[in-house]
């Protein structure tokens, strides 16, 4: 027996597979720093959890409509302004979480035989969900001279006839990087003399340490070439509830409400609602995550700095550290995978190898850093220790 041909392109995500591997030494009593996961570590906030379990006690645990609740969608559309993106609640679509959104995107825009331009490194479902709607992932490089901002002269030289999507992912994961008002200003400008659809995943897109907004649809003429794609997880602390949404064009709103309604028919109606208090109630809590993040990521990069054989740039935003930790791997004759493996059996440190975000990751890591400072320090502390104890190529 066998599956489908078509699931043999599907890739994966890495941070779930080092997950279970730290899990493996938790279980056999071993304490592990978890760098890994890409999730914030302060708990949903009370009145969002309230508002979700109002729901559930108010009844509302039957289908939503397809494209989601009313009232949410009024109200993302109505959160868009902040962002400068001007939007009605029929252009919005909720879906349980970003990621159903991202593969919705792909499945409604790339055609068999279409290139999609994906940056490198990227978040690693792009280029699965391009793949999977029979399109190919062309990677563009986001270089550490520009802090990983999108090069648009190296995209724009990688446009072909045959290339219909850009991807962009501002805050980006795994570097951190932004893009500045003028980059953003040219890449929309790129996509319009092209003709190209921009899919623009959002979903760091509060945690910018200089409180600047990248989003492209906010530009004239780009909201009906943008697929935006955000969602609750990462802003909210809401990575369980499973609540994110696309904003796009109104007539390409009804056939992705259809591609809902063969996929998951709707997005849990309670959690719509906790939603909802999430966007309307205060923000202080969010406002509270980026600040606390700002310390935690100087204190990441600090630490990394000081360790021998590692420089880390420091990103503007989302909450990940991407150290070049080439010297060490030179030093030792390791690859950034051996490296990764070996914190965590060795040091029990969990972090991704940078090529878990494409080739172009080679000689990083990405380091979470939403997390306990006293965390942060053992890390720092287990990962100097042992990067200490590693011999030298030519000593061994
Ligand atoms: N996009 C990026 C860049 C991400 O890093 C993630 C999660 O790690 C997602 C999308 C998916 O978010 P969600 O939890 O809303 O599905």
């Amino acid at each position: 027996m066998h599956s489908a041909a078509r699931l043999d392109v599907l890739g994966s995500e890495q941070a779930y597979l080092v997950l279970a591997a730290a899990r493996r030494l938790e279980a056999a009593g071993h304490k592990v720093v978890h760098l890994e996961i890409g999730e914030p570590d302060m708990p949903t906030p009370p009145h969002v959890v309230e508002a979700g379990i109002r729901a559930l006690r108010d009844g509302l645990t039957r289908y939503a409509l397809a494209a989601g609740v009313p009232e949410l969608r009024d109200a993302i559309a109505h959160s868009l302004a902040a962002r400068g993106v001007r939007a009605a609640a029929e252009n919005v679509i909720v879906a349980p979480g970003a990621k159903p959104m991202l593969f919705a995107a792909a499945l409604a825009l790339v055609q068999p035989g279409d290139d999609v331009l994906t940056p490198d490194p990227g978040f690693p479902i792009y280029e699965s969900v391009v793949r999977f709607a029979g399109g190919r992932p062309v990677y563009y490089p986001l270089d550490e001279s520009r802090a990983f901002a999108p090069d648009v002269v190296a995209i724009a030289e990688r446009v072909t006839p045959r290339t219909r999507v850009i991807i962009l992912n501002l805050p980006h994961n795994p570097t951190g990087g932004v893009a500045t008002p003028d980059d953003l200003a040219r890449l929309a400008a790129l996509a319009q003399r092209h003709d190209l659809w921009v899919i623009s995943d959002e979903v760091y897109g509060p945690i910018r340490y200089d409180g600047q907004y990248d989003s492209i649809a906010a530009l004239p003429g780009m909201a009906e070439r943008t697929f935006l794609v955000d969602g609750f997880s990462k802003t909210y602390s809401m990575t369980g509830w499973r609540l994110g949404y696309g904003v796009m064009p109104q007539w390409l709103a009804e056939p992705v409400t259809t591609l809902m309604i063969n996929n998951v028919s709707c997005t849990a109606t309670f959690v719509q609602y906790a939603g909802l208090a999430a966007l309307t109630g205060p923000q202080d809590a969010v406002r509270r995550m980026v600040s606390g993040l700002r310390g935690k990521r100087d204190r990441l990069v600090r630490g990394l700095e000081a360790i021998e054989g590692v420089t880390c740039a420091t990103p503007a935003g989302a909450f990940y550290c991407f150290p070049d930790i080439s010297g060490i791997l030179e030093r030792t004759g390791m690859t950034c995978e051996a490296f990764a493996e070996r914190l965590l059996e060795d040091a029990h440190v969990a972090a991704l190898a940078g090529t878990a975000f494409g080739p172009a990751g080679r000689g990083h890591l990405r380091l979470c850093y939403a997390t306990d400072p006293g965390q942060i320090d053992l890390a720092l502390q287990r990962s100097r220790s042992w990067v200490g104890s590693l011999t030298t190529v030519a000593a061994r």
